[in-house]
């Protein structure tokens, strides 16, 4: 029970824990009103309320055991709407999913719309890509959005600047998204003290049951920039911290260079999330810099095209040459999909357009990530990180594809 004799603002929405260090990358673990997390974590995508091709038995099984996914705000907004979520008392009921839950905050979604798009000072303006209506996101109605929806981890509403942006446009849409922070915070505030003694949530005794908020530091690739945003967001203070904005178009070492620049610089007590990324060898690079959380579509969306993440590279099971091959989509995986079926089952199935193709891959596909994540965390226990990420891409790189 929640000892009342504390206020809500002095006891924590989560908490967080370095466990081990080897070098920049950590092992932690983050205690959330929904169960802990062990970190570096990988959190597979439910963009719409589920995530594509899997089954909630199936993420919550030893297989996988996914500890937390996504859901994204925008798509929920606008369908099913936030009235029918609520009527299910939240997204966790909706949906049925105990664990953790972070929603993203629509900013990206929204950015991607492109010319469909005007942003202002206020919001962003858009149309509806479900009924073509015209709708405004801002900081105020993200937060009103993701109280409703009661994800466990929250984002700020943010913006996003394109890759090849100039330092001008960048600095611009930099301190915007440090201007829709500072109103992310005051409303999501606003909202968890309407909310707090609602009792949805599970909490313990040293949680306080509300969501946390995290903050997401923006700024291209312009370091100076990135400096820049990660102090402000630090001075508004929030439970987490996000880089944003980045593996949408820049080249890779520009990516690393940011990571590098930016997550060693991010409060050690705080979790450090990198949004959107990337393949699993991004993944062991960006840990290797110090980042702790992830998410990416690759698994999921990459399954669904035919397409396999394995120990040895990717593997496209259209190829002609998996036609009679008798051996798993990987022969280190020990995922249910690993232990029963060929390639040649998997690729005969593709290629009849059979929907479980899509779902048995995506099912290996999102072990194999979450796996990855598995490893990576025992190998900084023990002390041997640098030594699995040199055999994780070497065995990569060796690749017959
Ligand atoms: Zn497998």
């Amino acid at each position: 029970m929640r000892n009342t004799n504390l206020k809500n603002e002095e006891v924590p929405a989560l908490r967080f824990e370095v466990v081990a260090q080897d070098e920049a990358a950590r092992a932690g673990v983050i205690k959330t009103r929904r169960g802990e997390i062990e970190t570096p974590v990988f959190m597979p995508v439910g963009t719409a309320g589920t995530v594509k091709g899997i089954r909630f038995e199936e993420l919550e099984s030893t297989d996988l055991n996914a500890r937390v996914i996504l859901g994204n705000t925008y798509h929920l907004w606008l369908r099913p709407g936030i009235e029918v979520i609520k009527a299910a008392g939240g997204l966790h009921r909706f949906i049925g999913w105990n664990r953790a839950l972070l929603t993203d905050s629509g900013g990206f979604q929204v950015w991607s719309l492109g010319s469909l798009r005007k942003i202002s000072e206020e919001g962003t303006e858009f149309r509806s890509h479900v009924d073509g209506s015209l709708r405004f996101l801002s900081p105020e109605v993200s937060m009103e959005v993701q109280a409703a929806l009661g994800s466990d981890i929250v984002m700020v509403f943010d913006e996003c600047a394109p890759g090849q942006a100039s330092h001008e446009e960048t600095q611009r849409s930099m301190e915007l998204t440090t201007r829709w922070a500072r109103r992310s915070k005051s409303a999501f505030d606003r909202f968890q003290n309407e909310e707090a003694d609602s009792g949805r949530a599970n909490t313990t005794d040293d949680l306080s049951g509300r969501q946390a908020l995290f903050g997401i530091v923006q700024g291209a690739s312009h370091l100076d920039l990135r400096r820049r945003s990660l102090e402000q967001t630090v001075e508004i203070g929030f439970d987490g911290y996000a880089i944003g904005g980045l593996s949408v178009g820049e080249e890779k070492s520009t990516m690393f260079e940011v990571i590098e620049e930016i997550a060693l610089r991010m409060p050690r007590d705080r979790p450090r999330y990198l949004m959107g990324v990337g393949t699993p060898e991004d993944l062991v690079e960006a840990v290797a810099r110090g980042v702790d959380m992830f998410d990416c579509v690759l698994p999921t969306r990459n399954g669904r095209t035919g397409q396999a993440f394995t120990s040895r590279g990717k593997l496209n099971i259209k190829n002609a040459q998996f036609a009679k091959d008798p051996r798993p989509l990987d022969e280190s995986c020990q995922c249910s999909v690993c232990r029963r079926h060929s390639r040649s089952y998997l690729r005969h199935l593709y290629t009849a357009g059979e929907m479980l193709a899509s779902i048995l891959l995506t099912h290996h596909n999102l072990a194999f990530f979450l796996d990855t994540m598995r490893r990576v965390r025992q190998s900084i226990r023990s002390g041997d990180f640098p030594k699995f990420r040199r055999e994780f891409m070497e065995r990569l790189g060796a690749n017959g594809e």
